[in-house]
């Protein structure tokens, strides 16, 4: 008999009614034949309402008391779950996550699962119960109360899932919302966005991490590390929804399936850091030791002896991170500004790595819409770019009565990410992600006629077996998982020097690439001063002359001021697995590593299933045998 869990969100039981459709559906999969786990959130805006109780009383709650009052949410929802299944006439037990042991670390309100003991939701099953589990919530190994984040129950429900299928069930994991599934964007942006019918593990962890809100990022971890499906669907409706599976072969023919805004950012440059081994690693080890996640990192190749590393961070980390820096950037003779009102604008898509063009088609589509890139870096299957907000709000003009209603909102809406929204839209035409095309409205060889796609094992690459090792070496369930190192000596890099600071520049530099139809790999650019930026991107060695020529051609153009310079001795080294860009140790554990070799990191790309840096290919194999000793793969 196969175990379904099904997760339903805040809107799914935000009321009676709603508890009694979630109680409905969990007993028709019962009736099906199935075990049947519930795992429930907070009712509607529960957990933003005891925040603001805290608030009203302090404005620096301390962390574990913040787990104690944001837990009794969900032990609300259970309770009601419960009795609404047993109303309905089938047998129901709750549980809080201290009850089935979902034993985490002791990080309050970012905790990590460690181990979920399955004994007793099998014993509930056993005895024919329909579990209902508390979402978002467990308890440390001191026994205090911990809570996994906000949107954290997505985490539970598949984390649940994977022990279950650990412990030798056969399970399945939907994840009821208030949407029909995974859309090619936000459809509250983006109105016309299009539901996808099945996406890969990787495209759903990297468009979580980018900002679709729609599923935890840490949830398609625990999906892929222990390859548990998972369909995200209507808590209204029997419709059916996305699969989010392994990689099947038709995903890599789709360039871009999704885009995504994040608004909730601060961008910080460290201008003037001397260009030496270790610097970068000085910086990072810090974050990471503050358990601060860095998200886009821009490092400039820099002239006369001096860097600038620019990196994001969320806005919430802002005043950590500063602090956390202070003493680095004094010591290092650098300067640290920052900007806090930045919106990131992301493609994802499996067929990336693989299809030219993917980055001019994007930064066309910006140029098109006179937006600035203040910073750009990619991922294996990523483009993301950071666009500054405009910071000046709407006038106030109070001696207007009859208007100050609208200029007020005005004001308001200045705040929000206009420009981010703006560029999400265009982003999102340019890939035509609004029109039908296989995998969202089109047949693919993976899905049948009826639209249900019939599961494919996953291939059995050499990647997936050294993971299957590696998460059987794992402490914790959550542990950041590296499954192995790899050199690629194939690229050269090119760097762009002094490209002016305004909207439509990079996309005439990937243009002029394009023209030779070259597969552009990593990108990296980032503002280096007043006005003007960097540019630096890999592309195939043999393409290498032919890149430099058709650039420097532009340049010419351009700016007077404008260099480029090829370098065709370097080697990308990449570190794979699940979980890297929000896991801070990688990072350190990586750039540490080399550092302590005095290996120089020229460029950086991060993802949540590998981080890849551009060195000096004559240091290459050492590289490599640092990096596997330091990761112990
Ligand atoms: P729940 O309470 O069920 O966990 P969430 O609010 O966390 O629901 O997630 C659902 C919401 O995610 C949707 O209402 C939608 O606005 C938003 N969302 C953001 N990006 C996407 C996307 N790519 N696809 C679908 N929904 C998205
Ligand atoms: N109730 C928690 C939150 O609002 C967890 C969740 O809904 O997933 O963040
Ligand atoms: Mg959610």
């Amino acid at each position: 008999m196969g175990v379904v869990v099904q997760k339903f969100g805040g809107s799914s039981v935000k009321n009676a009614e709603r508890l009694m459709e979630a109680a409905r559906k969990a007993i028709r999969a019962k009736s099906a034949g199935n075990q049947v786990i519930v795992v429930v959130s907070a009712q509607g805006s529960t957990t933003d309402d005891l925040i603001a109780k805290a608030a009203e009383i302090t404005a620096t709650p301390s962390a574990r008391e913040m787990d104690m009052l944001l837990a009794t949410g969900e032990q609300i929802s259970i309770a009601l779950t419960a009795l609404a299944i047993q109303e309905l006439g089938e047998k129901a037990v709750s549980f809080t996550g201290s009850q089935i042991g979902i034993v985490t670390d002791s990080t309050h309100r970012k905790a990590r699962i460690k181990s979920i003991d399955t004994r007793r939701l099998s014993e509930a099953l056993t005895s024919g119960h329909i579990v209902v589990v508390a979402g978002f919530q467990g308890i440390d190994e001191q026994g205090d109360i911990s809570t996994l984040g906000r949107g954290g129950s997505d985490t539970t429900a598949v984390a649940v899932a994977a022990a279950m299928k650990q412990a030798g069930y056969e399970v399945e994991c939907e994840i009821y919302t208030d949407v029909d599934g995974v859309y090619t964007t936000d459809p509250r942006i983006v109105p016309d966005a299009r539901k996808a019918d099945a996406v890969s593990y990787d495209e759903m962890l990297e468009m979580a991490s980018m900002g679709a809100g729609v599923m935890h990022s840490r949830s398609i971890e625990f999906a892929k590390k222990y390859d548990v499906p998972l369909m995200v669907r209507n808590a209204q409706s029997d419709a059916v929804g996305t699969w989010i599976v392994p990689e099947a072969n038709w995903m890599g023919e789709i360039p871009v399936c999704g885009a995504a805004l994040a608004a909730d950012e601060a961008r910080i440059t460290l201008e003037g850091v001397p260009d030496q081994p270790g610097v970068s690693h000085a910086v990072f080890e810090a974050l990471a030791g503050a358990n601060i996640a860095v998200d886009m990192i821009g490092q400039s190749i820099g002239a006369g002896g001096r860097a600038t590393i620019g990196f994001t961070v969320i806005n919430a980390e802002l005043d950590r991170t500063k602090k956390v820096l202070a003493p680095i950037v004094a010591g290092l003779g650098a300067t640290l500004n920052v900007t806090e009102r930045v919106s990131k604008v992301s493609v994802v898509g499996a067929g990336m790595r693989t299809v030219a063009g993917v980055a001019e088609r994007m930064f066309d589509a910006l140029a098109a819409e006179q937006v600035n890139l203040k910073m750009i870096t990619t991922g294996d299957i990523k483009i993301s770019v950071l666009i500054e907000e405009d910071t000046t709000p709407a006038p106030m003009d109070a001696t207007e009565p009859a208007a100050t209603e609208k200029i007020k909102k005005a004001h308001e809406e200045s705040k929000k990410a206009v420009r981010g929204r703006k560029a999400l839209r265009a982003v999102h035409k340019a890939f035509g992600l609004d029109q039908p095309r296989k995998g969202a409205g089109l047949p693919t060889d993976a899905v049948t006629a009826t639209g249900t796609l019939v599961r494919k094992p996953p291939a059995v690459s050499a990647d997936a077996t050294a993971r299957e090792a590696a998460v059987a070496r794992l402490d914790g369930m959550e542990d950041v998982l590296v499954s192995g190192v790899h050199l690629n000596t194939d690229m050269a890099r090119i760097t762009v020097f002094d490209l002016p600071d305004v909207p439509g520049t990079v996309a005439k530099v990937f243009n002029a690439v394009a023209a030779g139809s070259i597969l552009v790999d990593t990108i990296v650019q980032n503002i280096t001063g007043p006005g003007r930026a960097e540019l630096s991107f890999t592309v195939p060695k043999a393409d290498a002359t032919k890149a430099e020529r058709q650039v420097s051609e532009l340049l010419r153009e351009i700016d007077a001021r404008c260099r480029v310079e090829g370098d065709a001795s370097i080697a990308v080294l990449y570190v794979l697995g699940v979980g890297m860009r929000t896991h801070t140790g990688v990072a350190r554990t990586m750039f540490g590593a080399l550092a302590a070799k005095g290996i120089n990191i020229e460029m950086i790309n991060t993802s949540e299933v590998c981080v890849g840096v551009v060195i000096d290919a004559a240091r290459g194999p050492e590289a490599v045998a640092a990096l596997k000793a330091a990761f112990k793969v």
